[in-house]
């Protein structure tokens, strides 16, 4: 009976120290980015992949340059406790719709092309579905062959209408299991979650 309350002290006190420490995910802006888009963009991300993405300030980049420019900027700006950087950005010039390198630690969207004719619910659901997908590149994840899984290959954003919006249990698992190798902060029950209007 000692023994199991001294094992499970322990054992707590180890999951506190660990939710405190570790690297997290970095998630900022550039351009015109409306604040409650990376307010939602940073819940969906936790919410769905149970581990802790923390706000940077907005970043100040000429968004006129191309996206990779933007990211490594991105990364440099970066907390040595961040694992990775997301950036949303709106670039002023037609560009790709996003760049990830995970050997750089960093991802950018292009959230014009992500844009749904006026529907804020639409965009911040396509915002949230493609930071999935890229912290996932971050991590070195596959494309998943299952349909039901936000990582599934798609051709057109509309497609993400229709696609899962989280990840299939495998790759939920693939994903806790390397966020654990790379050391990552996990999401405890305590850490907030507020969706913004
Ligand atoms: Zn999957």
């Amino acid at each position: 009976m000692k023994k199991w309350m001294l094992c499970s002290l322990g054992l707590w006190m180890a999951t506190l120290g660990y939710a405190e420490s570790g690297r997290v995910f970095t998630l900022t802006t550039a351009g015109d980015v409306a604040p409650g888009l990376k307010a939602n963009a940073r819940a969906y991300l936790q919410d769905n992949s149970g581990v802790v993405v923390e706000a940077a300030a907005d970043l100040e980049v000429d968004v006129s340059r191309p996206l990779d420019e933007i990211g490594r900027e991105a990364a440099e700006a970066m907390e040595d406790s961040s694992f990775a950087v997301i950036v949303l950005a709106r670039p002023t010039e037609e560009r790709p719709q996003g760049v990830c390198l995970p050997h750089e630690h960093f991802a950018v969207l292009n959230i014009a092309k992500l844009e749904a004719a006026g529907d804020p619910a639409k965009l911040s659901r396509r915002i949230g579905q493609e930071g999935l997908r890229v912290m996932a590149m971050l991590l070195d994840m596959s494309p998943c062959p299952f349909p039901l899984c936000v990582l599934v290959g798609y051709d057109k954003p509309e497609e993400l209408d229709q696609m899962s919006g989280n990840f299939c249990p495998p790759c939920r698992d693939r994903f806790a299991r390397l966020s654990a190798e790379k050391g990552l902060r996990m999401l405890s029950e305590g850490d907030e979650i507020v969706l913004s209007e």
